[in-house]
């Protein structure tokens, strides 16, 4: 019988919160298959935990996972780890996630800490929709594209950034989205320093460009206001129905489709329609 994948989330900063129930995957698993090996061993060594590592990264991962795969097929229980947080979440695993999908292998997630959920639940930003954008790319004309793609985004966004690019990043933000628009910027959370800076884009490139960036970030953006609809005019209406009978509807049904499209009353619509 074929074994399993864990998904074993690790702490994103604060040792304690590893939970009982990722402890007891890693003692039960055959095998572990990490990030980086060396700072899965520390964590191990916390927990007192002696167990094989096979190191699973961006750059062998390809060849790696048919290796673990095969293990996982011939029986054996994989714990996959990354160095800090959720595999898979902007981390290794997401291969390997498909892979043993495809191969009808049962993957299952523990959950537990995750960089994004952490900076959103303390941004003090809307949670009730929210998109999560991973890392912005360190190309200027990639970034700004990815920022322009959000430019109408109504979600809160959620973003990873390293120190070294806060600065270029905040810029391209402040550009695309307005210097007024409010951004938590969420910083070695659950750590000794963390710190939850809520401000604007505008203000924010000031305070890092004055003080350089340490530590790591999770940069909470507020989504874009909803357009304000303008109120259409008999004017529009009128128009709307001209072109839609030239187009080939009839009168009747052009009517009824302009108060539709421009939320008219139909007689409004009717009686602009009259004047064509
Ligand atoms: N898979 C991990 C997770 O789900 O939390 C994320 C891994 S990603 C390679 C690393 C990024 O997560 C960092 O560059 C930073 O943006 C964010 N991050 C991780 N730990 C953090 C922390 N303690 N405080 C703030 N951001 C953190």
């Amino acid at each position: 019988m074929a074994g399993m994948l864990y998904l074993v989330p690790t702490p994103i900063g604060n040792l304690g919160d590893i939970s009982i129930r990722c402890k007891q995957t890693l003692e039960e698993a055959d095998f572990i298959a990490a990030e980086d090996t060396r700072v899965t061993l520390k964590l191990l060594n916390h927990l007192g935990i002696k167990k094989s590592l096979v190191s699973y990264f961006e750059h062998n991962k390809a060849q790696k996972g048919n290796v673990i795969l095969d293990r996982i097929l011939a029986g054996e229980t994989c714990a996959l780890v990354s160095d800090a947080g959720s595999p898979a979440i902007s981390d290794p695993g997401e291969e390997l996630v498909k892979q043993c999908a495809e191969a009808g292998v049962t993957v299952c997630a523990i959950p537990g800490p995750c960089a994004v959920i952490t900076a959103l639940s303390i941004s003090g930003q809307n949670t009730g929709r929210f998109c999560f954008e991973g890392f912005l790319s360190t190309a200027k004309k990639s970034r700004r594209e990815h920022l322009e793609s959000l430019l109408k985004e109504q979600r809160t966004m959620i973003f990873y950034e390293a120190p070294h690019k806060l600065v270029a990043t905040l810029e391209d933000m402040a550009t695309v989205f307005g210097a007024d628009r409010p951004i938590s910027l969420c910083r070695e959370l659950t750590k000794l320093h963390e710190e939850v800076v809520r401000t604007t884009l505008g203000e924010a490139l000031e305070k890092y460009t004055a003080q350089a960036p340490k530590g790591e970030f999770v940069l909470v953006v507020a989504g874009a206001a909803p357009e304000e609809k303008t109120a259409a005019t008999p004017a529009d209406a009128a128009t709307r129905v001209a072109q839609l009978m030239e187009a080939g509807l009839s009168r009747k049904d052009a009517i009824k489709q302009t108060a539709i499209e421009l939320d008219l009353p139909k007689n409004v619509v009717y009686e602009s329609a009259l004047k064509i």
